[in-house]
């Protein structure tokens, strides 16, 4: 039985990338859909909210100097190139899957709907959020704050390229320990940077537990969502 019944998983754009400089790698992305297939065999609800980190790096040489409200809403943009891509792969895998987007772009996806969406994650089907919250100055780590707390998800899964906050950074530290729980207060104390302010907020607020581990180990997710012992804990 998995530990969660409903779960939001934020994946950043890089997390599709794979060894590319930029753009969606074919292999990342389906092994990244095969993971979420996993959980969802074992019973799991899962939505996610994409970030689009991956595509704007693209792109990021001719923002410079730009606008930042519309370098957002390009951001925006490629979080819904994402999303389509990963709805996809998800559709080729034999999963059911639908995009929804906070950005209105009516012919290519459909909007976000709040009980539509609760409905998709009731029928089983996988519930990519596109478009982030919709508004510039956010994050994807927001929109999943948010969107996790709207669909009453019991925790947000945010996939990293490390497998947990350390309280130091293991790259630069070998002796850096990994945290197994930490209270959010204590996140604040220790200035670990886990989430930014406002997606820290809305977690803390709301009770929403977070979960930070690294999506590039293999059966890492299928191990989290069974209550194993894997990443950092933040909680109440
Ligand atoms: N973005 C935004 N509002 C949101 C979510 C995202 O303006 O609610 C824009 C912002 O420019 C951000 C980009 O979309 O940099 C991609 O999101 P993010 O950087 O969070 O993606 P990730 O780094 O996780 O791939």
């Amino acid at each position: 039985m998995p530990a969660y019944k409903r779960i939001l998983l934020k994946l950043s754009g890089e997390a599709l990338m794979g060894d590319d400089a930029y753009g969606i790698n074919r292999a990342t992305i389906v092994r990244m859909v095969r993971e979420i297939q996993e959980v969802t065999q074992l019973g799991c609800e899962v939505a996610v909210v994409i970030g689009g980190g991956n595509i704007f790096r693209g792109v990021a040489g001719g923002s410079v100097g730009m606008d930042r409200a519309t370098a957002d809403y390009m951001g925006m943009l490629a979080t819904v190139m994402n999303a389509l891509a990963l709805a996809d792969t998800m559709r080729q895998e034999g999963m059911t899957a639908r995009v929804m987007s906070a950005i209105s772009i009516d012919q290519v996806v459909e909007p976000y709907v709040r009980p539509k969406a609760l409905q998709y994650l009731e029928e089983g089907k996988v519930v990519v959020f596109a478009g982030g919250t919709g508004n510039p100055f956010f994050t994807t780590d927001t929109a999943a704050a948010l969107r996790g707390a709207e669909m009453g998800a019991q925790i947000m899964l945010k996939a990293t390229k490390v497998d947990g906050v350390y309280t130091a950074d293991p790259k630069k530290d070998p002796s850096a320990t990994r945290y197994p729980t930490l209270t959010f207060d204590e996140a604040i104390i220790k200035n670990l940077q886990v989430l930014d302010a406002t997606a820290f907020a809305l977690c803390r607020d709301q009770k929403l537990p977070l979960k930070v581990f690294s999506i590039f180990k293999p059966g890492a997710l299928k191990r989290v969502v069974m209550g194993g012992d894997e990443g950092t804990l933040v909680h109440v």
